[in-house]
């Protein structure tokens, strides 16, 4: 029996999350489910988005599978999944993206991978405004070594893990001559120790239009947080959306694994979410677990109701749609 953190997030989120517990029950992991609010639904409980209790249940079972949480924009409290990264120190953010038969989407056949630094960069939330009449913004970048080094090792050690054959590193140290610099300077050095594995680095502009133009030529990409957080985005809507994109955040000492999507609030409340992409990612966790023959279930399973279309959500079915419920109960009955 594992023991995991549940965190079932806003918006859509405990809907989805309802489904992905019934898909890992139905393919017959045990898990001892610790649910806990975070997000909107702690604040109304606790007066607190990020309560201590949420971060000492994953001290405890080091694994969380989470909802989407909303962070409000402009204004308002600060990212909890910013923060819940930063607490674990989780560096790396994967995000798988690859073609599902039966999804009409731009292009078939991309599988590609994209490890995104998870820690630091625009991302970290260091900024204020210069006076008390907001005349002017900063925002501080600190890309450091030690950061960029352990995810770009991460990469070239997932590919090499994983039969993969290239490593994109993506940047714009034309520009960004320091933080970018030295992020491409330190995938030149790490790359050097792996000459099996393809190496390549592109600026993230022209690298959003080769994406577009010919996603089939990318296979891993490394990059900092914030185009990570934007390509991934990219690839899922090269893929059929976010609703088909799981993601995990790995650190050392715990994982949280989650959808890319966010609460989406626009069809929160509707039964029309497409819950595919928290399932993916609770098969991820259970890799994770070291419960890969679940794991490959699962993912067979989403595949064949994609396969078969008949049973998927409006997003991928406009015109004939099942309910987030209907679909979740389609993959649970692949599963037998
Ligand atoms: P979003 O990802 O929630 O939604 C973008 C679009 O994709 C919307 O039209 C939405 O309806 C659609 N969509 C998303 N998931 C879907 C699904 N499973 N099935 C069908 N359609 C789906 O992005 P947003 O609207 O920019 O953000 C909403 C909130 O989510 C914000 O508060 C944001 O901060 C938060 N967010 C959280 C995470 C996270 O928890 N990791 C990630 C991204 C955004």
């Amino acid at each position: 029996m594992h023991k995991v953190t549940l965190i079932p997030g806003d918006g859509i989120g405990p809907s989805i999350a309802d489904v992905a517990i019934k898909v890992i029950e139905a393919a017959g992991v045990s898990i001892a489910w610790e649910r806990v609010e975070a997000g909107v639904a702690a604040i109304e409980k606790y007066k607190d988005p990020l309560p201590q209790h949420v971060i000492d249940s994953i001290k405890e079972t080091h694994v969380a599978l989470k909802g989407p949480l909303a962070t409000p924009v402009g204004s308002g409290f600060r990212s909890i999944n910013v923060a819940l990264r930063k607490e674990f120190d989780l560096y790396t953010n994967l995000r798988p993206a690859r073609s599902f038969e039966g999804v009409a989407s731009r292009y078939h056949d991309v599988d590609l991978v994209i490890v995104r630094e998870n820690t630091e960069e625009f991302y970290a939330g260091i900024e204020h405004y210069i006076d008390p009449k907001r005349s002017a913004a900063e925002t501080i970048g600190v890309v450091t070594r030690a950061g960029s080094e352990r995810i770009i090792r991460f990469a070239y050690e997932y590919a090499r893990k994983h039969g993969r054959k290239k490593v994109t590193t993506v940047h714009k140290a034309n520009i960004l001559k320091y933080t970018g610099g030295l992020f491409l300077d330190i995938s030149r050095e790490i790359a050097a120790e792996y000459p099996d594995i393809r190496t390549e680095d592109k600026i993230i502009d022209n690298m959003a239009m080769q994406m577009v133009l010919n996603p089939h030529q990318f296979d891993v990409i490394v990059t900092t947080n914030l185009f990570g957080d934007i390509l991934s985005d990219l690839a899922s809507g090269l893929v059929g959306g976010l609703g088909l994109a799981p993601g995990a955040n790995l650190g050392y000492s715990a994982a949280i694994f989650e959808a890319v999507h966010g609460s989406a609030p626009d069809i929160a409340g509707k039964n029309i979410a497409n819950p595919c992409a928290i399932v993916l990612a609770g098969a991820m966790m259970l890799r994770h677990l070291n419960e890969a023959v679940a794991a490959d279930r699962i993912e067979k399973a989403v595949a064949a109701v994609l396969r078969e279309g008949k049973e998927v959500t409006r997003d991928l079915s406009p015109a004939t749609p099942v309910g987030t419920e209907e679909m979740g109960m389609a993959i649970v009955r692949k599963l037998g």
